[in-house]
């Protein structure tokens, strides 16, 4: 594996977003030369090899509802109006000309609930429209149950609520209290055909109910698809900065290996970089795990036959099964005696539920934004949908303002202006450059801005000077 290189600021500031790709070339080719430039490269590598890209974050607001400690927005970010419909789908189709049909589209923000349930249902229904996944990320305060079944009818797949101490939520105390809320936002997405997931920030403050917090996750395993526990970085508007010594990605794993009693690898399959992702799947019973890529040859065939099959793979998931079994049937005789042995391992959960549910945890380390790694921005597998192109969220989060405070060119000759939420025709009568918080009204301040502004104590190296 590479060793750390940092960027520079004269690197940062030179770092551009993808450019359009050849429409002739195959689209996992640009992340897969890059994978095997860092020696990432590895069967077990599913990036560039079974997907163009991990997933886009399409930012559809910059505003939010809530004002998290930990937040990575720009500290202009309430003063940015929303992008107009039209610059969203230019967006999207974007996404989809440069990474293809399944690609994973995460509807966010800000909290994209701000928008208009007209405006979430026409972006769901053209990134659907692309063969790609959409998927809400939201705080859950406005996703009410019939904004999802809305949502849902027009094609979104995934929802993913993000709830964790950070947030501040008033009559919460603790993990354990918000897991009220938790089940609260499972009830409200029950039924409706929508997989759940869950995003937990990691910080020095909830660290230590990590484990009670995975144990919450196994329990309810029939209702959640996915739990992502995304460490602290110092990165962003929000009032926490420096990193707390005990969160890291070694002690996250080891939470849920003394959680779940299983000796589970974390880069089977790997995802880009693994300074970035770690990543591991449980089969649940009963709230009794084994693990599910514990047979590393069985599944490294599997990810290299269903690279093959991939647009059939997107289409169509069994029918991708089927065709891999018919064309390797060795391949099939192990998966089958894997299969045995699983049962055998979830024998009593079995017997009493008849039920087995999959359960996947996911460790992202984002990085602090004066600490870019130039081998992990290079092999990102989680874009930003900026103007310009697709861009890494590590490298996009160090120089938000950059892109969310430019004016867009709209697509009928037009510029807008992201800070009026006007439309001019004079793409020189827009300028960024002579904008600050320090001249923004309380109202539009959130993080360590309003902290300032409130006399409140900021633990930051770089923060602006308290009063
Ligand atoms: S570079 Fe940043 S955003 Fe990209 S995969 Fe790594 S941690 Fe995630």
């Amino acid at each position: 594996m590479s060793t750390k290189r940092f960027l520079n600021p004269e690197q940062i500031a030179a770092w551009q977003p993808m450019h359009n790709r050849p429409c002739t070339s195959d689209p996992t080719e640009r992340l897969r030369q890059s994978l095997m430039n860092h020696n990432l490269w590895m069967p077990s590598q599913v990036a560039g090899r079974n997907f163009a890209m991990g997933c886009v974050s399409l930012e559809v607001t910059q505003r939010c509802n809530l004002d998290c400690s930990l937040c990575y927005l720009s500290d202009m970010a309430e003063a940015v109006h929303d992008l107009p419909l039209s610059e969203v789908f230019r967006r999207v189709d974007m996404i989809a000309d440069q990474f293809g049909s399944g690609t994973n589209v995460q509807i966010s923000g800000g909290d994209p609930t701000l928008r208009t349930t007209a405006d979430l249902k026409l972006i769901v229904t053209r990134i659907a429209q692309h063969g790609m996944r959409p998927a809400l990320f939201t705080n859950g305060i406005r996703a009410t149950r019939s904004l999802l079944q809305e949502l849902a009818s027009v094609g979104l797949l995934d929802v993913a609520f993000h709830v964790d101490l950070t947030q501040q939520r008033k009559g919460f105390a603790s993990e354990e209290a918000l897991n009220q809320v938790r089940l609260d936002y499972i009830a409200r997405a029950k039924g409706l055909g929508l997989r759940v997931l869950f995003n937990t920030t990691v910080y020095d403050g909830n660290v230590d109910e990590m484990p009670d917090l995975v144990r919450f996750f196994i329990s309810h395993a029939n209702d959640i698809h996915l739990a992502s526990f995304q460490l602290q970085a110092d990165t962003g508007r929000g009032i926490h900065r420096s990193v707390g010594e005990g969160v890291s990605q070694e002690r996250m794993m080891r939470d849920i290996v003394d959680v779940t009693g299983l000796d589970l690898d974390f880069d089977m399959p790997l995802i880009g970089h693994p300074r970035c992702n770690r990543y591991t799947g449980v089969l649940v019973s009963d709230r009794h795990c084994t693990p599910l890529f514990d047979d590393h040859p069985l599944f490294v065939q599997i990810f290299a036959s269903g690279a093959e099959k991939q647009a059939l793979w997107h289409q169509n998931r069994a029918l991708a099964l089927l065709a891999m079994a018919m064309a390797r049937p060795f391949l099939t005789f192990r998966a089958l005696a894997w299969l045995a042995r699983k049962a055998w391992a979830l024998r009593s959960g079995l017997i009493r539920t008849g039920h087995v549910t999959k359960l996947s945890f996911f460790i992202h380390n984002f990085m602090n934004e004066d600490a870019l790694e130039e081998d992990r921005c290079a092999t990102c597998v989680f874009m930003v949908a900026t103007q310009k192109g697709p861009m890494s969220m590590c490298v996009h989060n160090a120089k938000r303002d950059h892109y969310v405070l430019a004016p867009v060119r709209l697509a009928e000759g037009h510029v807008w202006d992201p800070l009026t939420g006007k439309q001019r025709e004079d793409p020189h009568a827009v300028t960024c450059d002579d904008v600050s918080p320090e001249r923004l009204p309380l109202k539009r301040l959130k993080g360590r801005w309003r902290a300032k502004h409130l006399g409140t104590r900021v633990r930051s190296k770089d923060a602006p000077d308290e009063p």
